[in-house]
């Protein structure tokens, strides 16, 4: 989880405290200086016994994180005891470091953590053994480029429009409840953590993280971003002098670097784990000097630079820079995949096959000419974007998962049309086992989260799905996910082979 046990239980005596605090000025203030001894004794153990109830309305953590509405574990903590185990059997497990099959796998899951992970690892006394036959498990999927809170709609035909009556006519807690269906479905498609960059409300992200976290609602780890920071206008299309204050809503525009400064400590202030920058919106692009800013004031506090870079200046900039990851980067010089490479500057291509992008996103009106010539289109696009993947690894510039899906795709799910993009990286030519690794270990670790998430084994967070078939030979297998575990919480479980999905609806959003 994102906030660690202790911190919460720290936070719950600060209540405390408070609680604590304030009975006793109010009965100090009633009573003569001779009864506050006793009364003191009084208050603090009836607040002790108030705030050990939870009366705040709120219940204490629980012992094994907290993810309420997960019917299959609920109940399994009693109060003082240790929880009993979950013990996961499998024919398979995949390895990510080694990239190894183990067979006869057995996972040991205590709490929120995995204890153990082998080939017959002993199964402990009192622990409930799920076996997944024929199956292969894997660590839980991480996507560094998701936009939970937006739903645009293929229909409208282009991001312009649909922007525009997004962030016009839905209020951030009506994006974060858009964000609660999304999230699920990227949870029950085993992407069990994301990286959520920008396009959220004012705040919309960082409230569904905190529901996620306290069990509200069931979704994926987040790693929220808030706004995006960008140039003036954001990635508004033209608006008329009285519209453009709907740009802060969506984005924190800046104008030179100590400005640029300000809005990295507004978005931490506003809850940023990460800093998302808005590096180009052709014409208009970022100099050096304001990025250096951004990249400075965020490293200063601890966070990383995810960075909206498409074109040759925009990608060039970044990397001189310093970001930590360039996302899409479209067009990208060997010089600039070099200086990526020498300074550990993660790519994050957001790539999809050919027909997703010309045809699933498309309105029904189109001609058959039409169609043909947006397929034809998007296959010089997706040859582009190939060549610019195999010079990324060539360099030596390390790749993470990155699915960009904020379109409602008929017949999918948000989770199923992001998991395209990893059918994407191995049709651009990379080994199977490297496209997990985009979406485990490299992931994990441009997130920052590389000692808790990426791998199944003893001491990292239990994120682990299940999946039928054989994703070292083809990874449009990941699609078949039948069983997913978050944080030691098992969200799904399908008694037999992967079932088609049923699509969530296509009309969420605006
Ligand atoms: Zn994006």
């Amino acid at each position: 989880m994102r906030r660690p046990q202790s911190d919460a239980r720290a936070s719950w005596e600060i209540v405390r405290g408070i609680v604590r605090g304030m009975a006793w000025l109010t009965i100090a203030a009633l009573a003569g200086a001779g009864g506050r001894l006793a009364a003191q004794g009084i208050v603090d153990q009836t607040v002790d016994r108030a705030v050990d109830r939870g009366v705040a309305g709120a219940p204490l953590p629980a012992a094994s994180g907290a993810m309420a509405s997960a019917p299959s574990t609920m109940g399994r903590a009693a109060p003082h005891a240790p929880p009993p185990s979950i013990v996961l059997r499998a024919a398979r497990m995949l390895d990510v470091k080694t990239g190894t099959v183990v067979r006869h796998a057995v996972v040991v899951v205590t709490g929120d953590t995995i204890a153990a992970a082998g080939a017959d690892v002993p199964v402990p006394p009192r622990s409930e053994v799920i076996d997944l036959g024929d199956a292969i498990l894997l660590p839980g999927l991480i996507d560094c480029h998701t936009h939970l809170l937006q739903n645009y709609r293929g229909e409208l035909d282009g991001d312009d429009p649909n922007m525009l009556l997004t962030v016009a006519t839905m209020t951030p807690a009506r994006r974060a409840l858009l964000g609660v269906a999304m999230g699920r479905q990227d949870l029950e498609a085993g992407i069990t953590t994301v990286r959520d960059v920008g396009n959220s409300g004012w705040g919309g992200d960082v409230a569904l993280r905190d529901a996620i976290d306290s069990g509200w609602v069931v979704g994926p780890r987040i790693i929220a971003a808030t706004r995006a920071l960008s140039d003036l206008g954001g990635q508004f299309g033209p608006l008329a002098p009285y519209a453009q204050s709907l740009v802060q809503q969506e984005y924190d525009p800046i104008n030179g670097p100590d400005d640029a400064r300000r809005a990295v400590r507004q978005a931490v202030y506003d809850g940023a784990d990460v800093i998302k920058v808005i590096v180009n919106t052709p014409p208009r692009v970022l100099t050096v000097d304001e990025m250096k800013a951004i990249v400075d004031e965020a490293h200063r506090m601890g966070k990383r630079v995810a960075a909206h870079a498409t074109n040759d200046i925009a990608t060039r900039t970044a990397a001189e820079a310093g970001v930590n990851s360039i996302e899409h980067g479209y067009t990208i010089s060997d010089d600039a995949l070099k200086m990526m490479a020498a300074k550990g500057i993660y790519l994050v291509p957001t790539d999809y096959p050919a027909d997703f992008y010309a045809l699933a996103l498309a309105p029904a009106t189109l001609t058959p000419e039409q169609r043909l010539q947006r397929l034809a289109g998007a296959t010089r696009f997706v040859a582009r974007s190939r060549d610019r993947v195999v010079r990324a690894i060539k360099a030596g510039v390390r790749i993470a998962f990155g699915s960009d899906e904020y379109y409602a795709a008929p017949g999918r799910t948000r989770g199923q049309s992001s998991l395209l993009t990893l059918q994407a990286y191995q049709e651009d030519g990379m080994a199977p086992l490297d496209v997990i690794r985009t979406a485990t270990l490299n992931a994990a670790d441009l997130i920052g989260w590389g000692d808790r998430l990426g791998a199944i084994e003893s001491g990292k967070l239990a994120d682990i799905i299940a999946v039928d078939g054989d994703p070292l030979r083809d990874v449009k297998d990941l699609q078949r996910v039948r069983f997913v575990m978050k944080g030691g919480q098992i969200v799904r479980r399908d008694s037999t082979a992967a079932p088609r999905q049923k699509a969530g609806p296509s009309s969420v959003g605006p």
